[in-house]
């Protein structure tokens, strides 16, 4: 597949990435690409370097991916065009960085029930200066030989259902609604086929999703069927949603993804990047 001339989600190790903001921009910048969006789960901590240090050809969109729940399922929000100054951002966050480190703490002692070392000192130390999450779990089994890869650490141990996959009052799909549209970004629903929701919840996800301002909604992406691309183009026009498009970028180690690799959206429909450029 060839690469697009943009991404709008991808992370660094600003959270569950290993590339570090710099290394993602050099990336992107050997891609060709021109506009991306750090994207990184509840931090915006990557954003500015790589604001600083991106060439004139290239455009960075502040963004990142926020986790909340609608009606009790977690689901994953792509806030794009985010102020970095908004106190309300800032505030939003912080209190996100205390609650997944509960939640950590939380993953840590439920694993340890299982008879699993506490790994809390590894996993602090691979998160080191980001927002701590599942995948640093994952890395940290990986190391001791818990377990022979980051997925297996998922399939065993972290995914959902799954002993470390620990419940956390998450804020509201409303809240970080509000969040994003008060720190004057655009609300883009993520990867909508990887909830293990049928196509009609995600129509009621939709409605609710609009109603309360979201704007966009995630079409193409790594590991989505041609199918449900065109499913969820016809999906965006229905709900009167922008399309918004991006690789999901975690690592080169990865090798079925890549910055700005993702289907194309042939289709002439609204974009976000119309609303963000
Ligand atoms: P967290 O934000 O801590 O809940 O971690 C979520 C992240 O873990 C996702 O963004 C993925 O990077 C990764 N992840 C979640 N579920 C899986 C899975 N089943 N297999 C591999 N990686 C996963
Ligand atoms: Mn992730
Ligand atoms: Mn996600
Ligand atoms: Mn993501």
């Amino acid at each position: 597949m060839r690469h697009q001339a943009y991404d709008l989600h991808m992370h660094s190790t600003a959270s569950d990435g290993t590339l570090s903001p710099l290394d993602l921009l050099e990336r992107a910048v050997q891609r060709s690409l021109q506009v991306i969006a750090l994207t990184d789960h509840d931090t915006v901590e990557g954003v500015r370097q790589l604001i600083a240090e991106a060439p004139d050809k290239l455009t960075v969109i502040p963004g990142a991916e926020f986790t909340c729940v609608w009606r009790g399922r977690v689901v994953h929000i792509v806030g794009l065009g985010l102020s970095l100054e908004s106190e309300v951002l800032q505030t939003y966050l912080k209190r996100l960085d205390l609650l997944r480190e509960e939640r950590a703490e939380k993953i840590n002692q439920r694993l340890m029930k299982k008879n699993i070392p506490s790994l809390l000192g590894l996993v602090n130390e691979r998160a080191e200066n980001s927002v701590i999450g599942r995948p640093h779990f994952a890395q940290a089994m990986v190391e001791l030989g818990i377990v022979n890869s980051e997925q297996q650490a998922f399939n065993q141990y972290l995914g959902s259902g799954k002993v470390g996959d620990v419940k956390v009052d998450w804020p509201e799909l409303s809240d970080v609604l509000a969040v994003i549209r008060e720190s004057g970004g655009l609300a883009v629903f993520a990867h909508p086929t990887k909830y293990k929701f049928t196509f009609t919840k995600i129509r009621e996800f939709l409605a609710d999703f609009a109603e309360l301002g979201g704007e966009g909604i995630e079409v193409s992406y790594t590991g989505i069927s041609p199918s449900h691309h065109h499913e969820l183009i016809r999906m965006a026009d229905m709900f009167d949603l922008k399309v918004s498009a991006g690789s999901d970028f975690h690592s080169p180690k990865h090798h079925w993804t890549d910055v700005g690799r993702f289907m194309p959206i042939k289709k002439d429909v609204p974009h976000v990047l119309d609303a963000l450029m």
